[in-house]
C-alpha cells in the first residue's frame, strides 16, 4: 500500500470533501490493517485517475504503477465503460440469477469460452478472486462427491503464492505474513515450495531447480496417495509473491502429473488474464496449458466492477451429467453471481483489449522489461524480473549472497515514499516493488517510469547509508 501520509488533501473530491481522511482513520477499517492502527491507516487518498495517471489528496499527478491491485488494465477514465455501465443499470441493474438470467452474462460467456484454452468451455461468475478460487475448489469438492471419490479433496499449493482472503482461498496463501497471524483451513492444503529460481540454493542451475520442483511434487503425490488430492491451484506467475516467473517447462510438467493422477489443474489467472501478459488468457497462450480450470477477475472489467469467474472444462461437466447422481445439486451462488452491469462493462472491457490494447500490450512489454532491468546496475537492486507488464525490482543487502534485507529497513516502502514525491505510485511489497502499469502505457512513460524508480532507489540507498 501507499506510504503513510499525515498531510490533509488538497483537493475537491466532491461531496466528501477534505474530511475523508479523518473520517477514515475514525470509521473506515482498510484492507491489510495493524493491530496497532485500530483498524485504520492514514493512507494516500486518490481523488482522480485519467488514463495511466491518478492524482493524490495533494493534488498530485502520479503514474498508476501497480494499475490499482493489478487491475486498471484499459487505463482509468474510460467513457466507453462508464456509458455501457450507466447504460445497463438503466435498462436492467440487477436480475435474480437462481432462477432468471441476462443476455450481457451469456455473452460475456461465450466470449471468454472462445479464448480459453483446451475444453474450458463454461463460466461461473463470482464477485472477484477469492470468491473464483473458492468456486473452483468447491466445485472440485462437489464433482468429487458426485464421483464417489469423497477421500479426494486435499489442495496443493505453493510457497510465495497469493489466491485470496476468504477462508478457504486464503488458506492456500504461502506468503509467510498471509499466515503469521490467521488461521486456515490447514488439514485441507499441502504446501510445497516456491518456484522461485531467485531464492534457488546457490550453485544450482535453474534446469536442476525445475527438476527439483517437478520432483518434490510428484513424490508428494505419491507420499500421500492421488486418492486424496482433488487439486492443484497455482498462479502461472506468482503476482503477489513478487512477480515469480517459475522456470522454463516447469508449469506444463506439472501439469502432466496432475493429468496422469485425476488432479485438477487450476490456473489462478486473476492477475495475468485480461491482457497482462499480451493475452485474454496467458495459461494456453504463453504457457502451452490446457488446465481444468481458469479463475479470473480484475483485468475482466479493468476494475471498473467488482466481478471475476471460473472457466470450467466442459469435459468435466459432461462427466457430471452422465454420473449416477445427475440430480446432484453444486449448491454454490452469490447474490451476484452474473450482474448484468458487470458483465456488460466486461464486454465492452473485451472490445477494447481486442480492439488494440493486447497488441499494444505485446508491443511495449519487451521495452518495459529491458528497460526496468537497467536497475539492476544499482547496487541495492538484487533483481528485475518479470513477463510482460508485469515486473518486480527486488532489493537485497548484499549482491554476494542476496539475502533479502531485514523487515526493519522498509526499503519497499522507502522507495515508494521517494517514488510519490517524484511522481510515481508503486507497490511496496517489503523489500520489493512491483510494477504492473495499465496497458496502455507508452514507451516514452515507460521511460519517465523508470527514471523515477532509478532516483527514488537511489534516494533509499541514500537513506541507508
Ligand atoms: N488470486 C490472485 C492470483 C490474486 O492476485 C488475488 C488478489 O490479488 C486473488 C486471487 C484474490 O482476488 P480478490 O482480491 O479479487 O478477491
Amino acid at each position: 500500500m501507499a506510504a503513510l501520509r499525515d498531510t490533509k488533501p488538497a483537493g475537491d473530491f466532491g461531496r466528501h470533501g477534505d474530511d475523508a481522511v479523518d473520517l477514515a482513520t475514525r470509521h473506515l477499517i482498510q484492507p491489510w490493517p495493524v493491530a496497532g492502527s485500530a483498524g485504520a491507516e492514514a493512507r494516500a487518498l486518490i481523488g482522480e485517475g485519467d488514463g495511466i495517471h491518478i492524482t493524490d489528496g495533494d493534488g498530485k499527478r502520479l503514474i498508476d504503477g501497480p494499475a490499482g491491485m493489478w487491475c486498471i488494465n484499459v487505463g482509468h477514465r474510460r467513457e466507453e465503460l462508464a456509458r455501457v455501465m450507466y447504460e445497463q443499470a438503466m435498462q436492467l441493474s440487477y436480475n435474480t440469477p437462481w432462477y432468471t438470467m441476462n443476455a450481457p452474462s451469456a455473452e460475456l460467456a461465450r466470449r471468454i469460452a472462445d479464448h480459453a484454452p483446451g475444453d474450458l468451455s463454461h463460466v461461473f461468475y463470482t464477485t472477484g478472486g477469492s470468491s473464483a478460487v473458492e468456486t473452483a475448489l468447491r466445485f472440485m469438492q462437489f464433482t468429487n462427491n458426485v464421483r464417489g471419490r469423497r477421500e479426494k479433496k486435499l489442495i496443493l499449493s505453493r510457497g510465495g503464492a497469493y489466491h485470496g482472503s476468504t477462508y478457504l482461498s486464503a488458506s492456500l496463501n504461502g506468503r509467510p505474513r498471509d499466515r503469521d497471524w490467521m488461521d486456515g483451513a490447514d488439514g485441507l492444503v499441502v504446501k510445497l515450495t516456491a518456484p522461485n529460481p531467485f531464492r534457488r540454493p546457490a550453485r544450482v542451475s535453474r534446469k536442476t531447480f525445475a527438476d527439483f520442483l517437478v520432483e518434490e511434487f510428484r513424490q508428494t503425490v505419491e507420499e500421500i496417495g492421488a486418492e486424496r488430492i482433488g487439486a492443484f491451484v497455482g498462479e502461472p506467475i506468482q503476482a503477489s509473491g513478487g512477480v515469480i516467473v517459475p522456470p522454463d517447462g516447469y508449469l506444463k510438467r506439472i501439469r502432466e502429473i496432475c493429468r496422469a493422477n485425476d488432479i485438477l489443474y487450476v490456473s489462478d489467472e486473476v492477475v495475468t488474464a485480461f491482457g497482462r501478459l499480451g493475452h485474454v488468457f496467458a495459461s494456453g497462450e504463453v504457457f502451452g496449458l490446457d488446465p481444468d480450470m481458469i479463475t479470473f477477475a480484475k483485468g475482466v472489467t479493468s476494475g471498473y466492477f467488482p466481478l471475476g469467474g471460473v472457466v470450467i472444462s466442459g469435459r468435466l461437466l459432461e462427466e457430471l451429467r452422465k454420473s449416477n447422481h445427475p440430480d446432484a445439486m453444486f449448491a454454490h451462488g452469490l447474490t451476484y453471481t452474473s450482474h448484468p452491469v458487470g458483465c456488460a462493462v466486461a464486454l465492452k472491457n473485451l472490445d477494447l483489449l481486442e480492439d488494440g490494447i493486447l497488441a499494444h500490450a505485446r508491443e511495449v512489454a519487451p521495452y518495459f522489461q529491458t528497460q526496468l532491468k537497467t536497475l539492476e546496475a544499482l547496487p541495492l537492486v538484487g533483481e528485475v524480473r518479470g513477463m510482460g507488464l508485469m515486473a518486480c525490482v527486488e532489493c537485497v543487502a548484499d549482491r554476494d549472497s542476496n539475502n533479502p534485507l531485514e523487515l526493519d529497513n522498509a526499503v519497499g516502502k522507502r522507495i515508494d515514499r521517494h517514488c510519490h514525491e517524484l511522481g510515481l505510485l508503486v507497490r511496496p511489497l517489503i523489500n520489493m516493488c512491483v510494477m504492473s502499469p495499465p496497458l496502455i502505457i507508452t514507451c516514452e512513460q515507460i521511460d519517465t517510469m523508470v527514471a523515477i524508480l532509478r532516483e527514488g532507489i537511489s534516494r533509499t540507498m541514500d537513506d541507508l547509508r
